[in-house]
């Protein structure tokens, strides 16, 4: 699993002036500066935890990690905690860690596990995947599982029992919460609060060894049952759950709380900079109650000195913001509740706020880091992103390098009538072609080819324009996009009235790149697909899945606001250069935004198939 980390990284570089300052990194340019967690060195014991904690000193300045609880896939919101963690601990010269915070066993699930694993590798943190010492050559994720360290937290509990402070509470879970005030009442102490170390410790050792059923009692931290934060009043750490885990089976019957855990998790892999999101803010009292206890030493009556289980200086906890984003939903319920009820086609369904839905959808890493970076790290609660944010990160690192493409979503045939008066035969094919890129010669061109038929949007064409339309209608010339300049003679209907076809005659010598291309003036120019060497394809088109932009507001059931029309799935005709196009390549489609070939289901030659990342423009805050 894990093993001791080479720091190979360079000295701390100076700030980028680039990036804006902010109460992080204050905080560790400060440390830096003092040489907070210079040569520090931690205690424990083989076995405890990373082996880097075990009496090693850590050259690393600064580690910060990245913990989330295995029972969801990664959101859009933890591309943010992502990026704020691996990206301060590489502009520092330090380390982030990728750790499971599995201490809860009713959850996890190894599909998660490999998940998140996947997706902080996907965001480009691979880099991050350790030499393993053991076996040059082979990478290692630089990853962690709380549960490696249950030993220790339970050694750490039976030490706090010792020096007297934490007790086991034998209050039923109701009396507990009576008991426990509210915030204009104090606490009223347990019955059981008082009890000797040793009957504390007796009981504790057979809550572990299995004696009592679930629930019937919990280890409480003995703290301050008056204290004007709640979290402080005797806090749970250990409860009895007879439940399998996923790494350490039914080895346990007591499990202990993410409270008490998490600062144990932090200290023991030397962590110095503890990044959460604000809601933990009231824990931090608590966070750092636990960590001095276990660095201090108790004397006991019987003259035996105990503890010293932890060195300082600790690990410190700082909060930031959470992002919320409109249109979005980033409780892990709450989108398991929409994979599992069917509203979606999977965690990955592309219109989930999950990062494999916003992978399959098209997002790039490098958008995402954008959007994360510009959200700002702040201690602002209940500020909401636009959607449209991510968006515009998406255009803005997909513009400069995506080949563009046509394609008609809406085909409707247009007939050339006077083909075979201009090129000699019905059967002729007139070769075009495009530039890859418009402003990178260097990517190529595009070959396509012009007949007698050619696909149009059904949307270009009008028989009575509205003003200002400068498309087809009867009368009206347009140019056919790296074409010709066509005018329009009509359309033809079927049986029911319906528009089955354009037709329209072709000016000639009016090519795009011929000299006679000027000679005519059009308003309008219009994309196609050739008929003859098209291909079909089937391309989705989304919105938000959410018709309000805080789809759970003052505890609205969200399955209620749900967009009925979130998806659309259109059979399109695509140009020939998209024969090629590989799963997850990515496309600007003139005049239709970015597209993406879907994943999962899109297989070059045989079944194309395109998701719509965002359109060319914000078309939202309309
Ligand atoms: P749950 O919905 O189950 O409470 P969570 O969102 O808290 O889950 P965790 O797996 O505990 O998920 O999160 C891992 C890390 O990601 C934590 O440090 C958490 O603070 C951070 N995080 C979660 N949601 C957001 C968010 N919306 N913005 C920024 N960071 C977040
Ligand atoms: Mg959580």
């Amino acid at each position: 699993m894990s093993s001791p980390t080479k720091n190979t990284a360079p000295a701390a570089p100076a700030a980028d002036p680039a990036r804006p300052s902010h109460f992080i990194r204050q905080a560790i340019e400060h440390d830096l500066d003092q040489g907070t967690y210079a040569g520090r060195h931690w205690g424990g014991e083989p076995g405890d935890g990373p082996s880097h904690a075990a009496g090693v000193p850590d050259p690393a300045k600064v580690r910060t990690r990245f913990p989330p609880e295995p029972n969801g896939y990664l959101h859009i919101g933890h591309a943010k905690s992502i990026w704020l963690n691996f990206s301060l601990a590489e502009e520092y010269g330090g380390v982030c860690h990728l750790r499971f915070d599995d201490t809860n066993p009713e959850k996890e699930e190894q599909e998660y596990v490999d998940s998140i694993r996947d997706t902080v590798r996907w965001l480009g943190w691979d880099h991050h995947f350790a030499d393993d010492p053991a076996r040059p050559g082979v990478q290692q994720p630089h990853e962690y599982f709380a549960s490696d360290y249950f030993d220790f937290m339970y050694r750490a509990a039976e030490y706090l029992i010792e020096a007297g402070h934490a007790y086991v509470d034998e209050q039923t879970p109701e009396q507990m919460r009576a008991n426990r005030g509210d915030f204009g009442t104090p606490g009223v102490n347990s019955p059981f609060r008082d009890r000797s170390p040793a009957d504390n410790l007796a009981r504790f050792r057979e809550m572990r060894d299995g004696k009592h059923p679930d629930g019937a009692m919990v280890l409480r931290a003995k703290i301050d049952m008056a204290s004007p934060n709640i979290n402080m009043r005797d806090p749970a750490i250990y409860r009895i759950r007879r439940a399998t885990h996923h790494r350490t089976g039914d080895k346990w019957c007591i499990y202990p709380m993410y409270t008490y855990a998490h600062p144990i998790e932090d200290a023991l892999e030397q962590i110095t900079h503890s990044i959460c999101t604000l809601e933990f803010e009231d824990q931090r009292p608590f966070y750092d109650w636990v960590l001095e206890r276990l660095a201090e030493t108790t004397t006991l009556p019987d003259g035996r000195v105990v503890g010293g289980l932890l060195h300082t200086p600790p690990p410190r906890q700082y909060e930031f913001a959470r992002l919320n984003v409109g249109h979005v939903i980033t409780s892990k319920r709450k989108l398991r509740q929409l994979v599992q009820e069917g509203h979606v086609s999977g965690w990955d369904d592309p219109r989930m706020p999950t990062l494999a839905g916003l992978r399959r959808r098209g997002f790039t890493p490098e958008s995402l880091k954008l959007f994360a970076e510009r959200s700002g790290v702040t201690k602002t609660s209940n500020a909401w992103t636009d959607y449209a944010a991510l968006d515009a990160a998406l255009r803005e690192t997909l513009d400069p390098v995506a080949p563009r493409a046509m394609a008609v979503l809406e085909p409707l045939k247009l007939i050339i009538t006077n083909w075979a008066e201009v090129f000699g035969s019905d059967d002729h094919l007139e070769p075009c072609h495009a530039p890859v890129h418009p402003h990178h010669p260097e990517m190529g061109q595009r070959q396509f080819n012009m007949g007698r038929q050619v696909w149009i949007e059904r949307t270009d064409y009008e028989e009575t324009p509205p003003k200002g339309f400068f498309r087809l209608f009867p009368g009206n010339k347009v140019r056919l996009k790296y074409a010709y300049v066509i005018e329009c003679t009509g359309a033809t209907k079927d049986a029911a009235g319906n528009i089955d076809s354009v037709t329209a005659r072709l000016v000639p010598d009016t090519k795009s790149g011929t000299p006679g291309a000027d000679s005519v003036k059009v308003k309008g120019v219009i994309t196609w697909v050739g008929a003859a060497d098209g291909l079909p394809a089937t391309v989705n088109l989304y919105d938000r899945l959410f018709t309000e932009e805080q789809p759970d507001a003052g505890g609205r059931d969200f399955l209620t606001v749900i967009n009925p029309n979130s998806l659309s799935t259109v059979h399109a005709i695509v140009e020939p250069s998209l024969a090629t196009a590989q799963p997850e390549d990515r496309f600007q489609f003139e005049r239709h935004g970015f597209f993406v070939a879907d994943r999962r289901t899109h297989q070059a030659g045989a079944k194309l198939v395109f998701n719509r990342i965002a359109g060319l423009k914000d078309s939202w805050s309309k």
